[in-house]
């Protein structure tokens, strides 16, 4: 434990704010857990409301002369953040394995991912563009520029403490706006440790903040009614969403929502079958399954299904479990008690309703908040486990015959984030895709997130893109000038 322990006293545990760490409002304190143990991490300090306006104050100070820096300048200090994270990868990781859980090798990919927001995010910034021409009827200019929107508000989940934070931070600051970020209460020392990384790549003070609290409500409540604030960008459940984009319209906010998904993966029997397994087994087992692009739902050929489900399970049968800092380890614990009871209450109900166990199918023994990885055959349509995002290692599978089949039941939920298809057919890859309502498409493909493309949602996943070059239009507000020819 020792290098985790020389870890964690690097790690600031204050708020950060105005380019420092300082105490809560009456030095409350909140304990971070590692889930692998149960023990206490960290004590952080608990921000209140007044916190939350006193980081405010200093977005809001810092905002016009933000705005005005030199694109080159917000550029080079967003690239030297992603070299000072790229340096101290295997800190972030090592943190993030430990208050998050996952595979220290996930961790890894997920630090080389969300490090790379801020370098994409650095080359966008000196490309904002605008456009001039001549107004049809002669008789005028149309000048049109981009702006920044001002301070932000970004609330971020567990899920992936780090590139959750930086895919917001990044096109923010290089669109010129200041922001304050809420980092989720279970896994906020990631996102402290990158407000120092910031501080030391040069960023003035005031541009970010970052704000722990055990009370996410009271610290965005405030916030969301101030005027000086000018954007929330949120990523969690559509449950939270949906109250803070009712709690924006009292400033008529700007809104970016990365809510739940419900990704279906549809496997075709004209698919690689092999290569659908190892698809599933990265879109279902990345993350331990708690992410909101996982195959939530496995909609599988009945022609090819038990070739499918028998080889799945094989896979999914033989990964290791364990506390995310052993090496050999492929499937963390979950994030908290919470979590696992709600993975466990969805598995017990669907077995209940018909579902067939294949593996697992239960919580596991001992300290940590672990779960077995589980494949479920033959899982009932109407159960709820098809109807809401697990966020575990559970593999849900149903059966198909024809393509119209198929697309209806990718189609029957009220999210759209991901869904994944497999088929050696180009046409029905094209055809499939656009069939499906749906923000993003992998054809036989298990990972498609990438910096360098738009990531969001439809339905009820969300509002917005981020990351590609579309991620910095929703940091940036469109003014048209008049003028005369
Ligand atoms: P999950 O259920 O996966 O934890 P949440 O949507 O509850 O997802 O959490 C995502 C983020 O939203 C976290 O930072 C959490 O603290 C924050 N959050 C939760 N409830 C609220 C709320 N009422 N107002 C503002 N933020 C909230």
């Amino acid at each position: 434990m020792s290098n985790f322990d020389e870890l964690l006293a690097a790690v600031p545990t204050g708020l950060w704010i105005d380019g420092k760490q300082s105490d809560a409002t009456g030095g409350r304190t909140f304990a971070v857990r590692n889930p692998a143990t149960g023990e206490v991490l960290a004590e952080v300090a608990d921000a209140s409301a007044d916190d939350a306006l006193r980081a405010l104050d200093s977005a809001h100070r810092v905002q016009r002369e933000w705005a005005a820096t030199a694109p080159r300048q917000r550029a080079e200090i967003l690239r030297a953040a992603w070299q000072l994270v790229t340096d101290r990868a295997e800190d972030f990781a090592l943190l993030m394995t430990l208050e998050m859980g996952k595979a220290v090798a996930e961790s890894r990919s997920e630090v080389a991912y969300g490090a790379e927001f801020l370098r994409w995010f650095s080359e966008e910034a000196p490309r904002i563009q605008g456009r001039y021409t001549t107004a049809p009827s002669g008789n005028g200019r149309i000048l049109v520029t981009k702006a920044p929107v001002g301070p932000c508000l970004a609330i971020t989940p567990w899920n992936f403490p780090l590139a959750m934070g930086t895919r917001k931070i990044g096109p923010a600051l290089a669109a010129g706006c200041t922001m304050i970020v809420k980092p989720a209460e279970d896994t906020p020392l990631t996102m402290l440790l990158l407000a120092q990384v910031f501080a030391d790549a040069g960023l003035p003070e005031g541009v970010l903040s970052v704000l722990p609290t055990a009370d996410a409500g009271g610290v965005s409540g405030p916030l969301l009614a101030d005027p000086r604030l000018r954007k929330v960008t949120f990523t969690g459940s559509t449950r939270v969403g949906k109250l803070l984009i009712e709690q924006s319209a009292g400033q008529v906010l700007r809104t970016s929502m990365e809510l739940g998904g419900n990704a279906p993966f549809v496997v075709f029997d004209d698919a690689d079958l092999d290569a659908a397994v190892d698809g599933a087994m990265a879109a279902k087992m990345r993350n331990g399954g708690e992410a909101c692009t996982a195959a939530n739902r496995l909609i599988v050929a009945n022609a090819v299904r038990e070739e499918f489900t028998a080889k799945l399970t094989e896979r999914i049968a033989a990964l290791t479990v364990g506390p995310g800092y052993d090496e050999g380890t492929q499937i963390g614990p979950l994030i908290n008690e919470k979590q696992r009871t709600s993975v466990a209450t969805l598995v017990d109900e669907a077995v209940a309703a018909g579902a067939r166990v294949r593996t697992g199918g239960r919580p596991l023994d001992g300290p940590g908040w672990f779960y077995e990885p589980t494949v479920l055959d033959n899982v009932p349509g109407d159960a709820r486990i098809v109807a809401q995002e697990i966020f575990g290692p559970v593999a849900a599978i149903t059966g198909f015959d024809t393509e119209e089949q198929a697309i209806d039941a990718a189609n029957a939920t009220e999210f759209g984030l991901a869904a994944y298809i497999y088929t050696r057919s180009l046409d029905r890859s094209l055809r499939v895709a656009d069939a499906l309502e749906s923000g993003m498409v992998g054809v036989n493909r298990g990972v498609i997130s990438d910096p360098a493309a738009p990531f969001g949602g439809v339905k009820q996943s969300g509002l917005g893109v981020e990351g590609g070059t579309e991620g910095i239009e929703e940091y940036l507000e469109t003014k048209y000038v008049a003028l005369p020819l």
